[in-house]
């Protein structure tokens, strides 16, 4: 096993070898029709295709079928070296900088990351326990640009240009990030339910709605002050998600400089994935992330859906894609 990214691209130097990993990573417990499902498969082709064996599909396939390398132009070797300098990264790679390091357009460069963003974005809801912390932030707005007739005259206006985030984190454990389209009770309540254990203490700032979700649905709800100057309250506080969200403005403002709020929450998947494996090694992280590669990304789906606001609706963009 490769140890660091001289060592990949040793180890996988061409097609065949990124190919013969992938499968190796894919099917761990033997090939699987990606079609079907179904669990025997016929190797043709001097081993470079796989036939299904149901008497109902005998589709031919590959082993990028069904996973975010499908139909894709760009090299294999190319992609494991953008997945590794993603995932290693602590602050991602922005699409300038990765078109750079291995020689692809832009543009390409820029889809190529979202395609990965999507490969590593939690594909079960996570479910946090003990103490929790939820908290939100507010990303986007940017009005460099824009005529001055059209800027926010107040810090209400500007904000309204922003997508609200909810971000919920486990003590010392995983990170939840959701981009919304309203900041409301409705909102907080659903992803709470979805993410926290009823028997958890959750911690938040003094937000009413907080008060009311957190008495009705779980054993102990916590609030900090903090425009009244409290930080921690009998012990609990909520240091854990303001350190999350400063790594996340970081990454966003620094790396990317400008997210549109129709791909916000694919950064945050992306961050949340590197969060929440921040234990495991570099190796580790990107092998977990190229296991996961399933799930086929196509160009017009990612221009032309804010898909992953999900439940939440669809959002009107406001920046642009300068990311
Ligand atoms: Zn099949």
């Amino acid at each position: 096993m490769f140890k660091n990214l001289q060592e990949l691209i040793t180890s996988m130097p061409d097609e065949k070898s990124c190919k013969k990993f992938l499968e190796q990573q894919r099917w761990q417990n033997g090939i699987v029709c990606p079609y079907c499902g179904h669990g025997k498969c016929y190797i043709i082709e001097n081993n470079n295709r796989y036939k299904c064996a149901s008497k109902d599909c005998y589709k031919r396939f590959t082993v990028l079928v069904g996973t975010i390398f499908e139909a894709s132009k760009i090299p294999l070797q190319k992609w494991m070296i953008a997945f590794y300098l993603n995932t290693a990264h602590k602050k991602g790679v922005s699409s300038c900088q990765l078109a750079r390091d291995i020689s692809v357009t832009q543009k390409t460069a820029w889809f190529m990351l979202h395609r990965i963003r999507e490969g590593v974005r939690a594909k079960k809801p996570l479910r946090l326990k003990n103490n929790v912390q939820m908290d939100e932030a507010f990303f986007g707005g940017h009005e460099g640009n824009m005529h001055k007739d059209k800027k926010s005259k107040t810090k209400a206006q500007l904000n309204q240009r922003k997508t609200p985030v909810f971000g919920i984190i486990e003590e010392g454990g995983k990170v939840v990030v959701q981009a919304t389209k309203w900041m409301n009770k409705r909102n907080a309540e659903s992803l709470m339910l979805k993410h926290i254990d009823k028997d958890a203490t959750v911690v938040t700032d003094a937000f009413t709605m907080y008060k009311i979700i957190g008495a009705k649905h779980f054993k102990k709800h916590v609030s900090v002050n903090h425009i009244q100057g409290e930080f921690k309250v009998d012990g609990f506080h909520t240091n854990s998600i303001e350190n999350f969200w400063s790594q996340l403005k970081r990454s966003v403002y620094g790396i990317y400089h400008q997210v549109s709020s129709k791909h916000l929450q694919r950064y945050c998947d992306e961050m949340a994935y590197r969060f929440n494996s921040r234990k495991i090694r570099d190796n580790e992280r990107f092998t977990i992330a190229i296991q996961n590669c399933n799930g086929r990304l196509r160009y017009n789906h990612l221009i032309n859906n804010s898909l992953t606001l999900g439940e939440y609706g669809k959002i009107k963009e406001i920046g642009n894609q300068e990311d």
